[in-house]
């Protein structure tokens, strides 16, 4: 079965042929660590994890190599640092900012489901010339003005686009066009208005490095092609990401990497996932739909986050509601039930979730197909349901008892559920003195909440009421 991913930078589907198949590549663009990572940030995490463990299923765990950076030199840490922590010496401040936020997102990302990368570098240690000769952006940043690719003006390094005759494939824009395009003032140090910063000098209360152009910092774009030139070579074979890195940010390491070493291409695969926004909103601060993981973390497991996010096929939007986290619950609750008493050794992952991921990574189809397996499992097929436990496994989901039930009954909207309860035993209270109209006023007061009410009879035949939300 053929592995078929589609590939950004050729706009096409095509078959995965890696550049040494005992050595598969995939870079990931990491998160810069200055506050709680919001549920955007984890989409591109839980895609790549998935893409990761079928890379290992294919090609042997200790055949695939997965680098993803962490940012922790960037303008919005320091200003972070100065924030939080302004009787502390600069450095010492952003220490504790990168350090705080990267523990954040480890805790948050390991709930989801993730598992940690082959490698996740620092930026802030790529920076200068290193004692192991791995890939730095100090020597990179040399390399492309030996090849007259950069050049220096106004206190910074900024790589020349125009001495790339082929800059702006990836996201499909053109210089000209750039220019033509351009409405404010060409900032005057620059020869194109397409240029960016390789190196940047930093004042006295600024992080910075000593560097053949004074003490400054780097530019974000060259951090990732210093550091994934130091793990997985000049060409790999994946670069992933979300869609909002395209420009400028994946354009710019593709022409600082294939510039700096003279290679026709920087990685074969190019791969993003798309947007998610919250309740038909784009998620924003100003608007207050902006929700962290650890918010989410705070009100569901991990798991039922994970399994919402592989619902959408990763290159479409995501509109992330509460309806869809309580679906995601609901299925998984499902498989838990299902898979509760049955071996996983009895089990395999299953050949047509398999053939899903296979297709482009179709996560939406293999949540088709679990729900196919969970039928059969339901319908007494001891096989099948051992099939769902290793596949789900397989897929990072450890079905462990978490108590779906009542997490869903307490997250049904914002419905008081003690009020509710409370509710329903003087309905039953009423009943069983034969007070009809009292109990019939009490259904019409849950139904006006928006509760449904369902009589039904428990194990030893007692009369119970259970009660869900109105759709
Ligand atoms: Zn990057």
């Amino acid at each position: 079965m053929d592995l078929r991913l589609y590939d950004t930078l050729t706009r096409e589907k095509r078959p995965f042929v890696p550049l040494d198949p005992n050595n598969v590549r995939m870079y990931v663009c990491g998160p810069t660590v200055y506050d709680f990572a919001h549920i955007g940030n984890a989409r591109p995490v839980i895609v790549f994890d998935v893409l990761f463990r079928l890379l290992r299923h294919r090609y042997g765990a200790d055949h695939v190599t997965y680098v993803r950076n962490i940012t922790d030199v960037e303008d919005k840490i320091n200003a972070r640092a100065v924030r939080d922590f302004p009787d502390l010496p600069l450095n010492e401040a952003i220490r504790h900012v990168t350090e705080k936020t990267a523990a954040q997102f480890h805790a948050d990302v390991e709930a989801l489901g993730c598992l940690p990368p082959t490698f996740e570098p620092r930026a802030t240690e790529f920076v200068l010339p290193r004692a192991d000769g791995k890939a730095d952006m100090v020597t990179l940043i040399g390399q492309l003005l030996a090849r007259g690719h950069a050049y220096e003006a106004g206190g910074e390094v900024l790589f020349d686009t125009a001495s790339m005759p082929d800059y702006g494939m990836l996201s499909g824009r053109k210089l000209e066009e750039q220019q033509a395009g351009v409405r404010i003032a060409v900032e005057a140090h620059k020869k194109n208005p397409a240029d960016f910063v390789l190196w940047k000098q930093s004042s006295a209360n600024e992080p910075g490095w000593e560097s053949p152009w004074g003490r400054g910092r780097p530019g974000w774009h060259i951090e990732c092609s210093a550091m994934s030139a130091a793990y997985l070579g000049d060409v790999f074979d994946i670069h992933g990401g979300g869609l909002d890195l395209i420009f400028p940010h994946h354009e710019n390491e593709i022409a600082q990497s294939r510039c700096a070493h003279g290679t026709p291409t920087m990685a074969n695969y190019w791969m993003h996932n798309g947007f998610l926004q919250v309740e038909g909103d784009k998620m924003s601060k100003s608007t207050g739909n902006f929700v962290t993981i650890r918010e989410l973390l705070y009100d569901w497991p991990g798991e039922v986050l994970r399994f919402q996010m592989l619902m959408t096929h990763y290159r479409s939007p995501i509109d992330w509601t509460r309806h869809a986290t309580e679906q995601a619950a609901v299925a998984l609750d499902g498989f838990l039930h299902i898979t509760r008493s049955v071996d996983i050794e009895d089990g395999n992952i299953s050949p047509d979730v398999l053939a899903a991921l296979s297709d482009d990574l179709n996560t939406s189809q293999v949540v088709v197909q679990l729900h196919a397996l969970a039928a059969r499992g339901r319908a007494g097929d001891y096989q099948a349901a051992c099939d769902l436990k290793a596949t789900c496994n397989f897929l990072g989901f450890g079905l462990k008892e978490v108590g779906l039930q009542d997490i869903l009954r307490h997250q049904k909207s914002d419905i008081d559920s003690s009020r509710v309860d409370a509710l329903i035993l003087d309905r039953a209270v009423a009943r069983a003195r034969k007070d009809f109209k009292e109990s019939d006023r009490i259904r019409d007061e849950l139904a006006g909440m928006g509760v449904v009410l369902k009589d039904g009879k428990d194990a030893n035949g007692k009369p119970v009421t259970t009660w869900e939300i109105a759709r």
